[in-house]
This record gives structure tokens, C-alpha cells and sequence, in this order.
């Protein structure tokens, strides 16, 4: 073989070898694998976490459901459509002191906790404080499905490429993906309903307490009321 026929097969070799190289990164790439290194960095910064019927089926059943009370809102996006969401709570930077933590968490709009931490999260012990009842959003994080495809929510965190997830582990994943989709759904359709189920309630509760208090009134106390009623009618 001449030396010419040498330098060309030397550079096949080569140009072979590269394109191999580049065809396994290229499959490493678009390859999806996962393994959560319990960092806790979404937990961190999670911003509004979605709350399906899902999560509300399971902490009835286990009984848990005053714990997420006081961190639920319901929230009609600009799109109208509604979502129940689990509140993040204000960064202490952004409380204003005099402040109590019950008070900021209702005051501050949900555009300024777009990356706060969840409230269920233990920053001390490092650690979820409801991880047995997380909601299913935690449990597909960060792997979305919007009904037609999947996505990446967050392309940093650290357990995307970790080696070791096997065909069942990314079925599951990928189901629950699915899920969180279906459970959106439902309860987006139920929401406005039971919204407006519990204001009327809430409503009739109100009228049923004030009634309560004037059968308890004396009748001076009454007929004050009833003229400072009448006074601001008569103001507007
Ligand atoms: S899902 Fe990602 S960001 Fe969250 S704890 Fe696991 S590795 Fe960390
Ligand atoms: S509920 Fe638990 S797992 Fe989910 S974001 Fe909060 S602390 Fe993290």
C-alpha cells in the first residue's frame, strides 16, 4: 500500500470515529434521563405549585387537608382560566416587619412569588414537611406533559442525565406526567363550581351570624344600627 493510500485510510479512520463520537452525543442529548438527587432546589424556588383533585382526593383520605389550607388560592389567570395553587411564601426580604407571616403570604400578589420557596418546606432540617402527600406536580417535577408533548420545566436541575433510570422508572415518570394533565383538567372544570359553592355558602354563613347578633342586640343598641345604616344610605 502506498503511503497515499495510507494517509487516506489513516483519515477515514478518523472521520469515522468522530461521526461516531457525535452520533453518541447526539443520543446521549435527546436521550431523557433522570434521576432526583434530592437537592431540593425546586423546593427552594418553586414558585405557585398546581393543585389538582389529585392532591385534594388524597390528603381527604389521609386526613391531612387543614395542613395545605391556609397556602391554597384559587387563581383566575389573565386567559380566565382558574387554578387552585399552592402559595409560596414571601422571601423575608420582601415582608415588611410589622408584618405577620399569615398576613403577607395573603397580601402578596402571586407575580412576586414567581420564585419563592413552598411553604411546606423545612429550610432548617432541609427536608419536605409533607413529603408522604406531596402534591403530584413534586412527583412529575420536572417533566411536563401538555396533552401532546413532553417538556422540560426546568433544564437545570440536577437530576436530569443522572444515569440509572430503567425503562419502568421513566413509564412511571412519564404516566405521571400524563396524569398531572388529566388531574389539571378535572379540576380546572370543578373549580369554577366550587367556588362558587363555597362564596355561596360562605354567604349564607355570614347572613345566618349576622341574624344570630341582632336577635342578640338590645333594642337601643338595634335602632342605632339602624340609623347608622340609614346615614350612610343616605351619603351614597
Ligand atoms: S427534582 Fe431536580 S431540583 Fe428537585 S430535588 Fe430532584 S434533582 Fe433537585
Ligand atoms: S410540597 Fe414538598 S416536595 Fe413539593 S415543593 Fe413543597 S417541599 Fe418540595
Amino acid at each position: 500500500m502506498s503511503n497515499e493510500d495510507n494517509e487516506n485510510q489513516d483519515s477515514n479512520e478518523q472521520a469515522q470515529t468522530e461521526e461516531k463520537e457525535q452520533e453518541e452525543k447526539a443520543s446521549k442529548k435527546s436521550k431523557f434521563t433522570f434521576k432526583c438527587t434530592r437537592c431540593d432546589a425546586c423546593c427552594l424556588e418553586r414558585g405557585p405549585i398546581p393543585i389538582t383533585m389529585w392532591d385534594l382526593e388524597l390528603w381527604a383520605r389521609n386526613g391531612v387537608i387543614a395542613n395545605f389550607l391556609p397556602y391554597l388560592e384559587v387563581y383566575t389567570r389573565p386567559n380566565g382560566t382558574v387554578d387552585l395553587l399552592l402559595k409560596p411564601m414571601p422571601s423575608e426580604k420582601k415582608e415588611e416587619t410589622e408584618k405577620s407571616p399569615e398576613e403577607a403570604l395573603k397580601q402578596t400578589p402571586l407575580e412576586d412569588l414567581l420564585n419563592e420557596k413552598c411553604p411546606l418546606y423545612n429550610k432548617e432540617q432541609e427536608e419536605c414537611l409533607v413529603y408522604e402527600n406531596r402534591p403530584l406536580s413534586c412527583r412529575t417535577y420536572p417533566l411536563d406533559y401538555d396533552g401532546t408533548h413532553f417538556s422540560i420545566v426546568d433544564v437545570d436541575c440536577p437530576g436530569i442525565g443522572q444515569e440509572g433510570m430503567t425503562k419502568e422508572d421513566l413509564k412511571e415518570m412519564r404516566d405521571t406526567a400524563k396524569q398531572m394533565n388529566f388531574e389539571l383538567t378535572r379540576i380546572r372544570i370543578a373549580l369554577p363550581v366550587l367556588n362558587q359553592i363555597i362564596s355561596r355558602n360562605v354567604m349564607m354563613d355570614l347572613m345566618r351570624q349576622n341574624m344570630e347578633a341582632m336577635s342578640k342586640m338590645s333594642d337601643e343598641d338595634r335602632q342605632k344600627l339602624e340609623d347608622i345604616f340609614k346615614s350612610a344610605q343616605g351619603d351614597q
